[in-house]
């Protein structure tokens, strides 16, 4: 049983209240056809929201199956609509972006029945209207009539006990409103159907009993209900959207605008992009950086060199910070500041003895070791028919690493360089020079050797016809009066068999995989030359005089005194004469990754039992590059990851905007839903599943984006680098950034969702 008692409505625009209804009572049989006419404005279709729960009434109540709505939740309101009322509109209201059968279907969906149940009472209602064979339309290819019929199968199919009419036929020509007044009145035998009309004859002639309305009152009732017996009890079953309805709703909703959402999509993934480009390569950097390091760095040496930089932070720290002197003062004092080099330089006594531990390091370990010697090569070059002496200072030249055994591996310069002519020296006289990738050789170098500089390029066979002599000690420094100085007669010196004859047999050039530690260009010398020298210098005579003497033998104003400093200038001039002395550096190439790490501990195990001033400390500048490199990739990440963040806002405000212009859009759905009994938290869900579709897309087109970007941007790389394939998506990462795609439209969306699911339904459902 249904009752309306003393029912007031009223609305209030402004100042001004509009009393739609003023005060009415009405009792309803479980079946029957009720017409309420009256004429426009006199509150009919608000009655009949008020009956069907769509609009809540300001006072009096309304009784479903003995019970007063006044405490009704909004729950209890939806499940209401779903399964107690069907309405139909004189508009029809059908979602026209879904087919007939998913419109007639909706109510269902909402109240959660299952597929087939579903599937089959939608095309036994679609079938009593007759509409079998246009189920799959769309309903704005429809007619009027069509569509209306639809409306009502949409009304019946869940069911319900009440049917509320809202001018079923007022859009419908007479002969076709006749077809759907039979159908009503059909649907009546055992329904209670509630219709409003304005016209008389189709109220007389169809309905059993008239109500007639003027200005929010009922003015007459043809058949009252007299006897208060004869319960009703009307199931209400509660109602909840599936996300997957929302999702296939929204879905739907989405094709009829795939233009628009393909360009939202788009221009909210390009933070996306961004993003995807830039962890891929800082991705690819790392990956290049550690292929990089395993394969390149490994060439380059782990350092020992007299003078060791101690390089410790703390150390460091605490000799500038000793005294916790305050910054800024006003104190009128100054302070000394310890000199940082001598206390946090290391010296290593590099002994004779050490050189043999290093020489007797597991040859399998490493692929070269070399020595730095500041002995002096005294060069001369015939040019023209004249004899030059070669300015050492003008000449980049240096050691070849030597190999420890042959049979273990290729040899550090191997690895790294290719010959590109002739052969590798093999001989202490031999030497090669050293090409950059452009088969560049430093100008004043081909200079000094006497080499006609060219820009269209000097023939590899004028180079490899080139000799250069070295001359020992006793033929290029002479002694007059008590004291040495350089030999004048070149031409003498460059004729004598006793200098050396240096052979160019070969051009090398850096390995193009390996162009970032092959760089340079020069003379390359093997260590048996500068052995041979030295053998053959520390005879000499300057050499052996030289010892005996504590001033400079060839600069007698320079006098060494007793002190450190004069015992290091009087060696080093020694040393520079070709005497025996330890190296000032020494280099060891491991040969490749794994191996650094025994060659370290082999090191390092010379310092085990030493005291600290007796330590040889090393320098390993693979270690100090990468990490550096490391460390700044990680920071130019962090920054253009920030900034691309910031067009990820920006998109996720504009798909706030998109969702918020969709809500007034789907205004008219939000209505037809919440008519259908759809939760507050349904509409919600509708266009949280919108959203989320846009998100997902926009993340996807964002990263399928990036993929193809990545294309020209490993050939941009490659041109400027030499590196293939650089830049390479994580797959992880691209899967991250689709989940946080997704989570900012989410968020962009929330509140446009908010506001829909807030809607009104009766204003909504009169949104055009
Ligand atoms: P009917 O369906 O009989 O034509 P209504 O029930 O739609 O009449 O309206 C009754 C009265 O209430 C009318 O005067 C109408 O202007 C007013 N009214 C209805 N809905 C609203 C509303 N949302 N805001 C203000 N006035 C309204
Ligand atoms: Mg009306």
């Amino acid at each position: 049983m249904l009752e309306l008692k003393n029912v007031k409505k009223s609305y209030k625009t402004g100042n001004f209240v509009q009393h739609a209804l003023k005060g009415v009572s009405l009792k309803f049989r479980q079946s029957e056809f009720v017409a309420i006419l009256g004429p426009s404005g006199s509150g009919k279709t608000t009655l009949l929201n008020i009956i069907g729960g769509l609009d809540r009434y300001d006072s009096g109540d309304l009784i479903i199956n003995n019970t007063s709505t006044k405490k009704f939740k909004s729950s209890q309101w939806d499940s209401y609509r779903n399964n107690c009322v069907g309405f139909i509109f004189q508009s029809y209201n059908l979602i026209n972006h879904i087919s007939v059968l998913d419109n007639v279907e909706m109510g269902m969906t909402l109240s959660g029945v299952n597929g087939k149940v579903k599937r089959e009472k939608a095309l036994q209602v679609l079938e009593r209207v007759g509409l079998k064979e246009h189920i799959h339309k769309k309903p704005n290819q429809l007619s009027g009539g069509q569509m209306q019929r639809v409306a009502i199968a949409r009304a019946l199919a869940n069911d319900p006990d009440i049917i509320l009419a809202d001018e079923p036929t007022g859009a419908l020509d007479s002969k076709t409103s006749v077809q759907i007044m039979e159908l009503i009145k059909e649907i009546a035998k055992d329904k209670l159907v509630i219709m409003v009309t304005h016209n008389p004859e189709l109220a007389k002639s169809y309905a059993s009993r008239i109500v007639e309305m003027k200005d929010g009152e009922c003015l007459s009732d043809s058949n009252p209900v007299k006897d208060k017996k004869k319960e009703t009890s009307y199931k209400i079953k509660k109602t909840a959207m599936g996300f997957l309805t929302a999702l296939k709703l929204s879905f739907n909703n989405i094709i009829t605008k795939k233009g628009r959402t393909i360009l939202t999509a788009f221009a909210s993934s390009i933070g996306i992009i961004g993003i995807a480009l830039i962890l891929s390569l800082s991705n690819g950097f790392d990956i290049q950086i550690d292929k990089f390091e395993s394969e390149t760095l490994s060439s380059m040496p782990v350092l020992i060199s007299q003078m060791q930089m101690d390089i410790n932070a703390a150390e460091i720290n605490k000799t500038l910070n000793d005294k916790n002197l305050e910054s800024y003062t006003t104190e009128k004092k100054v302070y000394p500041l310890p000199d940082l080099i001598s206390t946090t330089t290391h010296t290593n006594k590099l002994t004779n003895d050490y050189i043999s531990y290093i020489e007797a390091i597991d040859a399998k370990l490493i692929s070269g070791l070399s020595y730095t010697r500041i002995t002096k090569l005294n060069m001369l070059v015939k040019k023209d028919g004249a004899y030059k002496l070669v300015n050492n200072d003008n000449l980049s030249i240096s050691v070849i690493p030597k190999k420890l055994d042959s049979s273990y591996n290729h040899g550090v310069i191997e690895d790294n360089y290719d010959v590109i002519e002739g052969r590798m020296p093999s001989k202490f006289n031999e030497i090669v020079l050293v090409v950059d990738s452009k088969n560049r050789l430093d100008e004043k170098t081909l200079k000094e050797l006497g080499i006609d500089v060219s820009n269209d390029g000097i023939s590899f066979d004028e180079i490899l016809s080139k000799e250069i002599k070295v001359a020992l000690n006793d033929e290029f420094y002479v002694k007059k009066n008590g004291y040495y100085t350089y030999n004048d007669d070149l031409r003498g010196i460059y004729k004598s068999d006793k200098a050396i004859t240096l052979k160019i047999v070969g051009i090398i050039r850096g390995k193009e995989d390996k162009s970032l530690v092959t760089n340079g260009s020069g003379i390359g010398y093997i260590e048996e030359l500068i052995d041979y020298v030295i053998s053959e210098n520390d005879k000499s005579s300057i050499v052996v005089e030289q010892k005996k003497y504590d001033y400079n033998i060839l600069m007698p104003s320079m006098k060494f005194d007793k002190s450190k400093e004069g015992i290091e200038a009087k060696d080093n001039v020694l040393a520079t004469l070709g005497a025996k002395t330890v190296p000032m550096a020494i280099s060891i190439y491991p040969r490749d990754f794994d191996t650094k790490k025994d060659v370290l501990k082999y090191l390092d195990n010379y310092n085990n039992d030493k005291e600290q001033e007796d330590k040889i400390l090393y320098n390993d500048m693979a270690a100090m590059i990468s990490s550096l490199s490391g460390n700044i990739m990680d920071a130019i990440t962090v920054v253009l990851i920030s900034f691309s963040s910031i067009s990820l806002i920006v998109s996720s405000i504009m798909i706030g905007i998109i969702t918020y212009i969709s809500v007034l859009e789907r205004t008219k759905e939000i209505g037809i839903l919440r008519s259908l009994g759809a939760r507050k938290k349904d509409v919600s869900r509708v266009f949280n599943a919108e959203t989320f579709i846009i998100g997902v897309c926009s993340g996807a087109l964002g990263i399928i984006i990036a993929r193809l970007l990545l294309i020209p941007t490993n050939a941009i790389l490659k041109d400027l680098t030499g590196l293939s394939n650089v830049a390479r998506m994580n797959p992880l990462h691209a899967f991250i950034l689709v989940v946080i795609s997704v989570i900012l439209t989410l968020i962009g969306g929330f509140i446009p969702a908010k506001i829909a699911s807030k809607k009104d339904p009766v204003e909504a459902l009169r949104t055009e």
